[in-house]
């Protein structure tokens, strides 16, 4: 089939990609020049395990390509996607404009049906804007659809999960959307949920705050477990193997953070405040996330006294392991505030570096070559993403580098008692008495 999408970024290029990859036909939009320069010299702007090999296969086969120009863009496609911004406002709730800005640009240069699927996480009842703002501009009697899509893709492991998707959920008010919808996803071997736009609008805010709640709950347990003597860790494992509940999503660290997460909650938040049903279980999920890394930077405070001028090796910027988005990353915000109490930082990503020298932390710290490189002169090792290779360092390399064995786990990605053999004072969240002094 023929497809286009709007917004050509984590989500839209992903996407695209991977329609492609199935065998559609499909033109992806952004309207950042530079943007679609770079992906037709055969380069990819962004770090996604598997994605560069399968734009450029589909490229070759000439089943994708790239455009600054919607009306181009629309014209190529029965079906065209929106995946612009949909980033917070001060109060929390979701700025349209961009999503408001594509549904006229559409509206401009439609001759003929359309169905018009929002992929951008939006506010419940977005969909009904987005059509009437299209009906609005439209030249009269044009017919289209809207429809929408939510993505649940994961930064990190994205183009698998958009190729063996949990569940496709389509929220559609018409039956001749509906039927091309389901055309497009016949070549995926997923259970596909239809329901109206305004529910498939709520699955996306209600799913991503329920992991959310998840990551703060466990949060708030390892807060517990520090004080009481108890191992997260095991209570997790405790937890998890009930399969109602499920170990997916309790793992204790500096709370959880990147481009979907805060903002997502931050919004459902505010939507039901609008709507007059304040979710104030929300609130809470994201004072215990602040929470987190509040404790965690007293934690380190603590340990070294005074953070003016102390050398500290920061491993990890990106806000999970594989992917090099740091945005709202909370290893940058911990960063941020260790060089706020006068910390020299030195940190180390292994995919997230270039995009974190673009931030305005960047001229403040010193961003190093490798891991190991990080720790040279080092008097605390500070793990703020969980990338596996970190796991994987030479540690009697990393303690001879250091000034002082002492490492403060974020995300309790090392076991407590190796590291306490190697020689390392450990601190991780809510491990109790395990770990600590060598
Ligand atoms: P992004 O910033 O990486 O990409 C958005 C792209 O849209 C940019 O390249 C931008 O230049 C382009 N754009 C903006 N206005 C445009 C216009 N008028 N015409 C053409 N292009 C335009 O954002 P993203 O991370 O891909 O997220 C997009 C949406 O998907 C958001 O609503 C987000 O919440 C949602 N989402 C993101 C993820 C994720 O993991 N990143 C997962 C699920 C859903």
């Amino acid at each position: 089939m023929d497809m286009t999408i709007i917004g050509s970024g984590y989500v839209g290029l992903t996407t695209g990609a991977c329609f492609a990859e199935v065998g559609h036909d499909v033109t992806c939009v952004d309207n950042n020049p530079d943007k679609i320069k770079t992906l037709e010299a055969g380069e990819i702007p962004i770090y996604e395990p598997g994605l560069a090999d399968i734009v450029r296969k589909n490229v070759a086969a000439g089943r994708l390509r790239f455009t600054t120009d919607t009306k181009e863009g629309v014209a190529a496609g029965d079906i065209i996607f929106i995946a612009v911004p949909t980033p917070p406002q001060p109060d929390g709730s979701v700025d349209l404009r961009f999503i408001e800005k594509v549904a006229r640009e559409i509206a401009e240069v439609i001759t003929d049906y359309k169905v018009i699927v929002d992929k951008s996480t939006v506010p419940v009842n977005t969909g009904e804007k987005v059509a009437e703002t299209i009906r609005r501009y439209a030249p009269e009697g044009i017919e289209f659809d809207v429809v929408s899509n939510p993505e649940f893709l994961r930064e990190g492991s994205a183009v698998a999960d958009l190729l063996h998707p949990d569940r496709i959920v389509i929220g559609a008010n018409s039956d001749r959307a509906l039927a091309l919808m389901q055309k497009l996803y016949e070549p995926f071997v997923a259970p596909v949920l239809v329901t109206d736009i305004n529910s498939a609008e709520m699955i996306k805010h209600a799913a991503n705050s329920f992991l959310a709640l998840k990551i703060s709950y466990i949060n708030a347990v390892a807060a517990i477990c520090e004080k009481s003597g108890a191992d997260v860790e095991k209570v997790a494992e405790g937890i998890g193997m009930d399969k109602r509940i499920g170990r997916q999503f309790l793992n204790a660290g500096i709370g959880y953070g990147g481009s979907c997460f805060p903002k997502d909650i931050a919004a459902f938040t505010a939507i039901s405040e609008q709507i007059g049903i304040p979710f104030n279980l929300l609130n809470e999920v994201q004072r215990i996330n602040a929470s987190a890394l509040s404790r965690f930077v007293d934690r380190i405070r603590e340990t070294l006294w005074v953070l003016q001028e102390k050398k500290i090796a920061v491993l990890g910027m990106s806000f999970k392991p594989d992917t090099d988005d740091v945005r709202c990353s909370v290893a940058m915000d911990l960063i941020e505030a260790l060089v706020g109490e006068g910390a020299e930082v030195t940190a180390f990503d292994p995919k997230g570096a270039e995009k974190a020298a673009e931030l305005p932390v960047a001229s403040r710290i010193q961003i190093a070559p490798t891991a190991l490189d990080a720790c040279d002169g080092a008097e605390a090792l500070v793990i703020a993403t969980d990338w596996p290779e970190f796991e994987a360092l030479d540690f009697a390399e990393v303690k001879a580098r250091m000034v002082t064995p002492l490492i403060f786990d974020g995300r309790n990605l090392l076991d407590p008692e190796t590291m306490r053999k190697r020689g390392f004072e450990y601190h991780g969240i809510g491990r109790g008495t395990a770990g600590s002094k060598p």
